[in-house]
């Protein structure tokens, strides 16, 4: 089979109206007034803007980039960039969306905001991606600073791409300004354990969530979709607890190992092999499709949005979705996987643990004084547990699945602040 063949299909359903439909339900349970509902759905600014880049051949090409900023009542708003060619104007509303959602869920003092550029990344040299991401930066200057917009990595970025971005900032605006993005390599004032945060908080979502299913940790299945930053850790840290990873996939395709794979000889694959696992030999090749169906304990989508919908909600297996990736799971198939007795933990809590780190990572830049990686995760840790046991008490109260409960959880408390903060007219 072919990588082309194998990619895993995208579906055409609207992120954005998947997110206001569960926003829609949450705000029913909570009553929330008609001012409100109009001031959260809508994004406060969206940016959109055309980037020429010098390429290699030394033609001009012009990049198609946003930033989005959903809400900012709770603090600066914080969300990471992505580089990818699906990037659209309403994926990366969505995105903005449900990062508010997510920094209120977990309690941190932030709001919700995105960025992409429309490009591929993969077919980009060093040179031409290092152009590219200090021309969005320069177009973005008065968008993005430490107490504005805080941007961070997010699919086809990572250290590399935010150590730019703080390079340029910190020149347009003639003093060092770490604190004006997150996920920087750690010699630039990074954060331990900012790498591991997203996937570590899957692993610390799913222990809580088999403790309140009665699934032993040790002996239990799953399967992970996505191989990158944070399905590769996430598997590797469920690992870690005693599950059988029985499933990896990348864009390369799904591999599948009755026995379980051998995480750590996976990424040792990959990261040999240009980042992908295109020939990996430590299972058979399915389909990203037969991955998402596999009768496994766990199922944790960590590639992109879309990979659950009405067309295979119904022959899903798994008995915890835990959602690694932003918007894995379609609004339309809510219902099915509820009907199912399925419990998922949503993307607004499951993936939460990146953005908790990020925020630790701000704190640092800002005290200009560095904890060690044992102190971040401990920290991280708690506010991960706490917020699962918030959401999942609230569920309990609403009588509503996990994810509803999230939102209502989140969608109150940013409403509470808007009443307080109170509006310009
Ligand atoms: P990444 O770029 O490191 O990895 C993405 C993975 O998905 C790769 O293995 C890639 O091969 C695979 N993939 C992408 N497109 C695919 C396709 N069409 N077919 C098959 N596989 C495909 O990205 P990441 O940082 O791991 O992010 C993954 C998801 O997690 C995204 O939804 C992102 O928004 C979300 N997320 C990331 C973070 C973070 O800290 N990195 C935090 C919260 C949420």
């Amino acid at each position: 089979m072919s990588a082309k063949e194998n990619v895993i299909k995208h579906s055409s359903e609207n992120p954005f109206e998947s997110m206001m439909s569960r926003f829609d339900e949450a705000a029913r349970i909570i009553g929330l007034d008609d001012s409100d509902y109009n001031v959260l759905k809508a994004p406060q600014k969206a940016v959109m803007v055309n980037i020429p880049v010098t390429m290699d051949n030394g033609k001009v090409r012009v990049f198609e980039g946003y930033r989005v900023v959903h809400n900012a009542n709770l603090g600066p708003s914080k969300g990471g960039i992505r580089y990818s060619m699906d990037v659209n104007l309403d994926e990366v509303k969505a995105l903005a969306a449900w990062m508010t959602w997510k920094c209120a869920v977990v309690g941190i003092p932030y709001g919700g905001g995105k960025g992409g550029i429309k490009c591929d990344p993969r077919s980009m040299s060093k040179g031409e991606l290092e152009r590219l991401t200090r021309g969005y930066t320069d177009m973005m200057v008065d968008v993005f600073g430490p107490d504005k917009d805080i941007p961070a990595p997010d699919m086809g970025t990572g250290q590399q791409e935010m150590a730019w971005i703080m390079d340029e900032y910190s020149k347009l605006v003639g003093r060092s300004t770490p604190a004006v993005v997150t996920g920087k390599p750690l010699v630039l004032g990074g954060s331990a354990g900012r790498v591991e945060a997203t996937g570590r908080g899957v692993m610390v979502s799913t222990r809580s969530a088999l403790s309140k299913l009665g699934i032993n940790p040790i002996g239990a299945t799953t399967a992970v979709q996505g191989f990158g930053n944070v399905g590769s850790i996430s598997a590797m840290l469920l690992a870690s607890q005693g599950m059988k990873v029985l499933a990896i996939s990348d864009i390369s395709g799904a591999y599948f190992n009755a026995e379980g794979i051998n995480i750590d000889e996976a990424i040792k694959y990959r990261d040999g092999n240009k980042g992908t696992l295109e020939g990996y030999k430590g299972g058979s090749m399915i389909t990203n499709e037969e991955l998402l169906e596999l009768q496994v304990d766990v199922l944790v989508p960590a590639a992109m949005e879309n990979q659950i919908t009405d067309e295979n909600a119904d022959r899903i297996k798994a008995k915890l979705i835990v959602e690694g990736a932003n918007g894995p799971t379609s609004a339309s198939a809510d219902t099915t996987l509820n009907n199912k007795g399925i419990m998922i933990i949503p993307d607004i809590l499951a993936n939460a643990g990146g953005v908790t780190v990020s925020y630790f990572e701000w704190v640092q830049n800002r005290l200009g004084y560095f904890w060690t990686e044992e102190r971040v995760y401990r920290r991280a840790d708690r506010v991960m547990k706490t917020a699962f046991e918030a959401v999942y008490a609230a569920s309990q109260v609403h009588k509503c699945s996990m994810r509803i409960a999230a939102y209502v959880v989140a969608i109150k408390k940013v409403a509470d602040v808007e009443k307080l903060r109170g509006k310009f007219s």
